[in-house]
């Protein structure tokens, strides 16, 4: 049921997101990828997902740039047709405690974890209202529901992230547009790999005990989610059998917030 709709996919360069682009791109959907790294590696992907029999076009837009938002869902209305799915899932982490965290840092999370999905969707509802379908799909996180120390820019993001996803649905409600957030826990992504030695750093101890006695002390199930889990779940939420999950926020954590 999903063939030849379009697909715009903030950060899916990698980790997450890219896992999305592949999923969705298996079920038949034209899509639109978006994020840094270098261009060769970009340009292996992209041909990855056509190869999967769709089309796969790249957008460079940074996602601090509310112009270069707007400019991106325009692009892939005119190059795709539609931009029927959107997923907000460009996402940095900075780990500090709250009297040396740098105000560069916290103005950036907010930008790219929250406000970039303010500018896609405001740019994307009218277009799904226009088609008369839509769905939105924020990956938001654990952290949209509980906190942890160190995080703070990224949790007021992530918390704010669900208050986004519940009004735009309230908002939608009535024009056959879902806006779900999935929450992970920890899914082994660079984002992860990435901030492990602050965290290490932070709370003084070794880069191992941080990824088994902090990471996955907070997940019962003493595992990793993985990328591919989390996009299964966002085709389920693509799906008609989801039209009536609408303004939810999804856990997939291993148990952490239960
Ligand atoms: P990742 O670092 O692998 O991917 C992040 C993506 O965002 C990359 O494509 C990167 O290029 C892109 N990006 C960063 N800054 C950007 C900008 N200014 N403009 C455009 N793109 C930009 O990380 P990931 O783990 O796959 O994270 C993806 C999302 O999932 C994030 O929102 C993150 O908060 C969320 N999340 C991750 C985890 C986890 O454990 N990995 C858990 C919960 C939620």
């Amino acid at each position: 049921m999903l063939k030849g709709k379009s697909a715009v996919i903030t950060g899916s360069t990698s980790g997450i997101g890219l896992a999305y682009a592949k999923a969705l791109a298996d079920e038949g959907v034209n899509v639109m990828i978006n994020g840094f790294g270098p261009a060769d590696e970009i340009e292996t992907e992209r041909k990855g997902l056509e190869a999967r029999g769709v089309k796969a076009i790249y957008n460079a837009a940074d996602m601090t740039k509310p112009a270069e938002i707007a400019d991106m869902i325009a692009t892939a209305k005119a190059e795709l047709g539609s931009v029927d799915i959107l997923i907000n899932n460009a996402g940095i982490q900075h780990v500090a405690g709250i009297a040396e965290f740098p105000d560069e840092k916290w103005d950036a999370i907010i930008a790219i974890n929250l406000s970039s999905a303010f500018h896609t969707c405001k740019h994307a509802v009218p277009l799904m209202r226009e088609a008369g379908w839509g769905r939105i799909i924020n990956t938001a996180s654990a952290h949209a529901k509980v906190a942890s120390p160190g995080k703070v820019a990224y949790v007021a993001a992530k918390h704010g992230i669900a208050g986004l996803t519940k009004t735009v649905a309230l908002e939608t409600a009535e024009d056959k547009i879902t806006v779900n957030a999935i929450c992970p826990g920890y899914v082994w992504t660079p984002l992860v790999e990435k901030q492990i030695p602050d965290t290490a750093r932070t709370r003084g101890i070794t880069e191992e005990q941080v990824k088994h006695d902090v990471l996955l002390a907070a997940q019962p199930t003493k595992e990793f989610v993985t990328v591919e889990q989390v996009a299964s779940l966002a085709v389920y939420l693509c799906t008609d059998g989801a039209a009536s999950i609408t303004g939810t926020l999804l856990s997939m954590d291993g148990g952490w917030t239960a």
